[in-house]
């Protein structure tokens, strides 16, 4: 059909509406007011998204980022899904900083646990308006998303989803200076003899990169990896999960130092990481999807592994 005709044919179909009233409510449909779709929806994830963007940056301890732990309850409160926070000190190069993790839990027919998690911090710059579109809405975004998707599927774990306060260093990146949040839940789990329910941890970090490529991370587990590389095969998203191995220091790193198999799906070789152009402009709705429908592949197979005996 020629633009034209498609023109035409919108027109007519606009005419048999009642009133322009009835436009503007059709329009103004979101997606959270659409059906629920059973994969993973795109629309709501981008939404999700774009959400974070519009509070602004999201720094640690900051009111935009209590702002954010408030969308991420209300929006996970809307599913039916059960959250807690998390609060703990962060101890930075700049002092102490009040954060807080966000842990919401599907549960399972077993109490051991698969985590799917992703920070929702973004790093301070003063030169700069950083609002951190893929670092780090794209995940938290997909975090959410992938949360409404499973919540009604019976499932052998339990899931849960971690939304890590803290991971962006404060001044400069080192063992001290990052990760606050994965390493506070890490050491509250072990003080409390929690973390062997622990069968495996996904991390998603910088997932709507346009150009997505999301290479093997040499620290993670490799049977994980393996699999979910293996699910981006058979769903024929290879070009995007590429088998070139690299290096990368996240939030899973305190979870594979305390024996916790886990993998990080991060795309790094994103030019807008860490610069103001890391915006709407530079991100994609079906980056998300691939990403979301990707470890959703995964899931039965990583299950199944686990139950192995
Ligand atoms: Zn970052």
């Amino acid at each position: 059909m020629n633009d034209a005709r498609r023109f035409l044919n919108l027109l007519s179909a606009l005419c048999l509406l009642p009133s322009a009233l009835c436009l503007i409510a059709a329009c103004e449909t979101t997606a959270s007011q659409a059906p629920a779709s059973a994969g993973f929806d795109a629309t709501r994830a981008w939404d999700h998204l774009r959400a974070q963007v519009a509070i602004g940056p999201r720094v640690s301890g900051t009111p935009e980022n209590r702002k954010t732990r408030e969308f991420i309850m209300s929006t996970l409160s809307a599913v039916g899904i059960k959250a807690v926070e998390q609060p703990f000190e962060g101890r930075t190069p700049l002092g102490a900083v009040k954060m807080a993790n966000i842990i919401a839990t599907l549960p399972g027919e077993r109490p051991e646990r698969i985590i799917l998690a992703s920070h929702f911090d973004t790093k301070l710059f003063k030169e700069f308006r950083f609002v951190g579109a893929s670092d780090a809405g794209s995940s938290t975004a997909a975090l959410l998303e992938l949360g409404r998707v499973l919540k009604d599927k019976p499932r052998p774990f339990t899931i849960e989803l971690l939304f890590l306060d803290g991971e962006e260093a404060v001044v400069e990146w080192s063992a001290t200076d990052s990760t606050y949040g994965s390493r506070h839940y890490v050491q509250d789990g072990q003080s409390k003899g929690t973390l062997s329910g622990i069968k495996a941890l996904i991390l998603l970090d910088m997932i709507a990169d346009k150009d997505l490529n999301i290479r093997r991370e040499q620290n993670s587990t490799r049977w994980l990896t393996d699999i979910i590389w293996s699910a981006a095969r058979r769903a024929g998203h290879q070009r995007h999960f590429l088998d070139d191995i690299t290096p990368i220091e996240d939030d899973h790193l305190p979870f594979l130092a305390a024996g916790v198999p886990a993998v990080d799906i991060i795309d790094l070789d994103y030019g807008a990481w860490h610069t103001e152009a890391d915006t709407l402009d530079a991100v994609s709705a079906q980056s998300l999807k691939i990403v979301g429908d990707v470890v959703l592949a995964a899931l039965p197979d990583i299950e199944q592994r686990l139950l192995k005996p």
